[in-house]
């Protein structure tokens, strides 16, 4: 088992080996092919698992391939004052939202594509000002998130990539109202046209309905 199973592009692969990645943990393992395949997943996996890295690469990976494109090089552009990004990752704490966020600039070092992260309790002007130097993946927590929206800073118009990091416990936290807002909005790409991979220590009923309402298809994965 390795990295080299799946085809994941030169600067990816150079992140991984920087990052003393040797062997992929087993929810990259299983998640990394499904994800590279374009299938929604809705996967069952632990704090320490390697989830994170579960969904950076295989997304950023795609979003390289599909190249600087146009929409990539127009929505990410420096110094728009409303951002579009093409991948956007929901966390229910500042804490993860920042774990999240630090992973996605090793595995996007030396790419064009810029991660950000915004998350409630912080000054909303400086995350605003770090938007508007371009924004291609957005690490949010849901709060923060609906409050960008409403400030005209955030679309969701080209959210080709969806990702609900513990799903749960933003249910627990009483996200779900915000997660709907974001996800069910007009602008957002319907389920079927973007991807959206959602992410779970438990799986019960309220998850089990999110996944129906927001997945197509899905693959369902426990490890
Ligand atoms: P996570 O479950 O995503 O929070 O990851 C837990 C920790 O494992 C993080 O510190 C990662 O940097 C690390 N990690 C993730 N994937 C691997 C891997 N394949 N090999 C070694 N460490 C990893």
């Amino acid at each position: 088992e390795s990295f080299h199973d799946v085809d994941m592009g030169e600067i990816i692969m150079g992140n991984i080996s920087l990052s003393r990645y040797t062997r992929p943990t087993p929810v990259q393992k299983y998640a990394i092919p499904i994800i590279k395949t374009k299938r929604d997943l809705m996967a069952c996996a632990q704090t320490g698992s390697g989830k994170t890295a579960a969904f950076l690469l295989p997304v950023l990976s795609q979003i390289y391939t599909e190249g600087p494109g146009e929409a990539l090089q127009e929505n990410g552009k420096y110094g728009r004052r409303k951002q579009y990004p093409i991948s956007l990752v929901l966390a229910p704490t500042r804490e993860l939202a920042l774990q999240i966020y630090e992973e996605a600039r090793k595995v996007a070092y030396r790419s064009h594509v810029r991660p950000c992260v915004v998350y409630g309790g912080a000054d909303i002007g400086q995350q605003i000002r770090d938007l508007e130097r371009g924004c291609h993946l957005l690490v949010a927590t849901p709060g923060r998130l609906v409050d960008m929206m409403e400030r005209g800073k955030i679309g969701l118009d080209y959210c080709n990539y969806l990702v609900l990091d513990e799903a749960d416990r933003m249910l627990d936290m009483g996200f779900e109202p915000q997660i709907r807002r974001i996800v069910e909005q007009d602008t957002m790409p319907p389920k079927g046209l973007r991807q959206t991979m959602m992410f779970s220590a438990t799986f019960p009923k309220e998850i089990q309905i999110l996944a129906r309402d927001f997945l197509e298809e899905y693959i369902f994965l426990a490890v």
